[in-house]
């Protein structure tokens, strides 16, 4: 946990274009962005994927999800559409392994961009 990337982020030792924080959830811009809007919302508690959540954890999920909804009316995408994507282990294409919620959009997306 220690040597995890978002929980850097999360505690400020590494930078970040920050568009949303609260109590349980960060959101903050994509380093290597997929289209106009990427934006990755992130879970404040460390937990490794999807794979890996318990029943516990049901209102953090509805936080994420909520708060990508929230993130995108603030962005003005929401009329057109986005796209939420948890990448999940390494045959789903995770790499760092922390619990992050893909917000993307901005333009018209392929059917897979990640
Ligand atoms: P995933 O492949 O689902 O694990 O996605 C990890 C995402 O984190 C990728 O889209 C990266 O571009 C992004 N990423 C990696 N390092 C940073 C960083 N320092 N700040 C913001 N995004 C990052
Ligand atoms: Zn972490």
């Amino acid at each position: 946990m220690n040597n995890c990337l978002f929980c850097k982020i999360i505690k400020k030792q590494i930078p970040s274009e920050i568009v949303y924080e609260d109590e349980f959830v960060i959101a903050f811009k994509d380093i290597n962005p997929q289209a106009k809007v990427h934006i990755l919302i992130v879970p404040k508690k460390h937990i490794e994927t999807v794979d890996h959540l318990e029943e516990k954890d049901d209102k953090l999920v509805g936080a994420l999800i909520y708060t990508a909804q929230k993130i995108a009316r603030k962005l003005g995408i929401a009329e057109n559409g986005y796209r939420l994507v948890f990448n999940v282990k390494s045959h789903g294409g995770q790499i760092i392994d922390h619990i992050h919620l893909h917000l993307i959009g901005g333009e018209k997306l392929g059917k897979m961009c990640l």
